[in-house]
């Protein structure tokens, strides 16, 4: 099943049919993920202009977002000492590129709130947006600021000086949409700081679908150029585009390994608890103003 060829997200440009869709191994795309192997996807479509890659047909949003409502995330609060490292990177990032701190934040699919909390530290007015019943419900009992939902739970009078968007964009439906609206809530100048997978970067391409970020929760595959182009498309300039290298727990990495052999043969050796940091380059970190 191929579906009729899609326009391209970002650019309009018709799309051709890359990888047709595969049964394999499923689930949530943070724990189903495994080095080399081939994960569940539907067939993904790549734009021959800038290269962004999409599902089609693309799922029902109704029931994409009672599956999100349902799901549990277990192991991300596990691993929250390396993401508040990062997080906390990201903010002083931020800070310099506002020339002051920033008063207020946006974290779009907020998950557990590690970066709330970081940003709460620190002063900073932090709002979250999650779908998650559990992670809202572990939110709320932190006292975190978290509404159930999407950019739609937002009010007119709801402006931040910056946005937080990472890991949330390839699951959307409607990428182009989402980032327009998030514009309207920025104040002018403010920081959008976006993470998203790169099916530009290297390890994409040798990998094709065996690339780890291929996964079935994946809906799009972005690149340098098709971000750029949409961001600028929606009212944003370029500010910076890197990479985001992974920080994490040696236990975190340990769990990519296929084979439940190998994976204990490994976790018996290496020290769980060690944080360090891996950069494949195959992870976009785009920080971007609103003009
Ligand atoms: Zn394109």
């Amino acid at each position: 099943m191929s579906g009729p060829c899609p326009a391209c997200p970002a650019c309009g440009t018709p799309c051709r049919m890359r990888f047709r869709s595969r049964q394999g191994i499923s689930g949530d795309c943070y724990g189903s993920r495994r080095l080399l192997l081939r994960n569940a996807h539907d067939a993904i479509f790549v734009c021959p202009s800038c290269g962004w890659g999409v599902v089609a047909p693309l799922p029902d949003q109704e029931r994409l977002e009672r599956r999100y409502r349902a799901s549990r995330e277990l192991a991300y609060l596990a691993d929250a000492q390396p993401r508040r490292i990062m997080f906390a990177r990201e903010l002083d990032v931020v800070a310099r590129l506002l020339s002051r701190p920033p008063q207020s934040l946006l974290d779009i699919g907020c998950s557990y709130g590690i970066l709330l909390e970081e940003a709460r530290a620190r002063s900073i007015q932090a709002e979250g947006l999650e779908l998650s019943d559990d992670a809202v419900g572990h939110c709320q009992e932190a006292g975190l600021s978290v509404r159930q939902g999407g950019v739609e739970r937002l009010g007119d009078d709801d402006l931040y000086d910056v946005v937080f968007m990472w890991d949330v964009l390839e699951h959307l439906v409607e990428p182009v949409a989402v980032l327009s609206r998030v514009r309207k809530h920025m104040n002018a100048g403010a920081i959008l700081t976006l993470v998203v997978p790169d099916r530009g970067s290297m390890a994409a391409r040798l990998l094709g679908e065996r690339w780890w970020s291929v996964c079935e929760p994946h809906l799009h595959y972005p690149t340098r150029r098709g971000i750029r182009y949409l961001l600028r498309l929606v009212g944003f300039s370029e500010v910076e585009v890197s990479t985001l290298p992974k920080i994490a727990h040696v236990s975190q990495l340990v769990r990519w390994i296929p084979g439940g052999a190998l994976r204990r043969a490994v976790s018996r050796i290496v020290p769980g608890a060690r944080v360090v940091t891996v950069d494949p380059r195959d992870q976009l970190l785009v920080r971007a103003r609103a003009e």
